[in-house]
């Protein structure tokens, strides 16, 4: 089994779900006391989100490259980078290491066309879901269209993830509004929902809607227990 890195802390409350699905996909596949070797690095999210705020993404490139350096050090395999926005300076922490990326995009991507899906709505930060870095490489890659909630709802989407979910607060009213934006774009006819950003599935899950969810979290640490296992 190779050891599985991860570049979390982004927040540490979603980081916590892939600490979980890294050991419940090894003891899923190997049984009795298996659990994933793992090593990780987790950042101070504060960081990371005064940098955000000021729009400053050469330096969170940066300081996730040295800190993916330094989860190589520490005899990782494969790198996950537990979020799907701080993706957007993916080449800069690629460009520093030697052990391969496993790109939240990618191991979505493959999951969509391996369902046959084509269009899927996309909810997340809004980063990811109004900049290049996410929704191209889905296109571009994988061949999948993307819709996105509209302006307001985008924005309440966004600010969720950071008033609530990265603070660990879990509320039912946020819920029904994420199962609103989720009921509008299956109006627009699309075949699925990608949650991607690694909290949402804390909020919502398959249980309470009827529209295919495709939860970013479970889908990048069942591709990295899968790769771990097969070497
Ligand atoms: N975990 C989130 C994501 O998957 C948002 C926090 C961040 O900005 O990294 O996009």
């Amino acid at each position: 089994m190779q050891t599985i890195g991860v570049l979390g802390g982004m927040s540490w409350e979603s980081t916590e779900s892939y600490y979980r699905a890294l050991n419940q996909g090894v003891k899923a596949s190997l049984g009795g006391f298996h659990s994933a070797k793992i090593v990780m690095v987790s950042v101070d999210f504060a960081e990371i989100e005064a940098l955000q705020r000021q729009g400053d993404w050469p330096a969170m490139g940066q300081l996730l490259a040295e800190q993916a350096q330094r989860v190589q050090a520490a005899g990782a395999d494969l790198l996950l980078l537990a979020t799907n926005t701080m993706h957007k300076v993916a080449p800069q922490i690629e460009e520093a290491i030697d052990i391969p990326l496993l790109h939240i995009a990618d191991t979505t991507g493959e999951r969509l066309v391996a369902d046959g899906r084509r269009r899927v709505g996309l909810l997340g930060t809004r980063f990811t879901m109004e900049e290049a870095f996410y929704t191209e490489r889905l296109t571009e890659r994988f061949g999948i269209e993307t819709v996105v909630p509209d302006e307001g709802q985008r924005q309440r989407v966004h600010d969720i993830i950071f008033d609530e979910l990265c603070q660990g607060r879990i509320d039912a009213g946020s819920r029904t509004e994420y199962l609103n934006i989720i009921g509008a774009l299956r109006r627009q006819g699309v075949e699925a929902v990608i949650l991607g950003c690694t909290e949402i599935a804390l909020l919502v899950s398959q249980v309470d809607t009827v529209m295919p969810l495709y939860d970013t979290t479970a889908l990048h640490a069942g591709s990295a227990v899968a790769r771990a296992l097969e070497a």
